[in-house]
């Protein structure tokens, strides 16, 4: 059964900016600076320092599903976790919008527009759709009469 791991992204993003203090420097020589966040963000910038204010990004809740197998219950075989997330600092403009980050926990994260993001929806809802069919065509297979929606 996948599970669900986080579902709860603000729903009161708007696109103004609040004024956060941030702690910059090091931990001997820190010192709170205020900063732009954007209302998606909850990253802890007021407790976890970063060395200079081009280092930070800001980042919503993580959110994702978690694909566990027959043969160990109690692991992960497969996951997948996305939230939103930017860099005002990064040399590549794409990074300083606001966009999605999708990982599955490799070294290398795909970081996707919000119009490349619908395409990938639009994909995984055909994928739920075809897992749905597999479901059906596997308890046939069983002998199973039991059919769920
Ligand atoms: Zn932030």
């Amino acid at each position: 059964m996948s599970t669900t791991v986080q579902a709860a992204l603000k729903a009161d993003v708007t696109s103004t900016p609040r004024l956060v203090a941030a702690l910059i420097g090091r931990p001997s020589r820190s010192q709170t600076v205020f900063i732009e966040c954007p209302s998606y963000c909850t990253e802890p910038h007021g407790s976890e320092p970063e060395i200079a204010v081009e280092d930070i990004s800001h980042a919503s809740e993580m959110f994702g599903v978690q694909v566990p197998t027959m043969f160990d219950p109690n692991s992960v075989a497969l996951e997948l976790f996305a939230r939103v997330y930017a860099d005002p600092a990064h040399e590549d403009e794409r990074m300083r919008d606001a966009h999605i980050l999708v990982g599955d926990g490799s070294a290398e994260d795909a970081h996707l527009t919000p119009a490349t993001a619908d395409e990938l929806v639009s994909e995984l809802r055909a994928f739920t759709a075809q897992l749905g069919n597999a479901i059906q065509v596997a308890r046939r297979a069983n002998g199973s009469q039991a059919v769920a929606a």
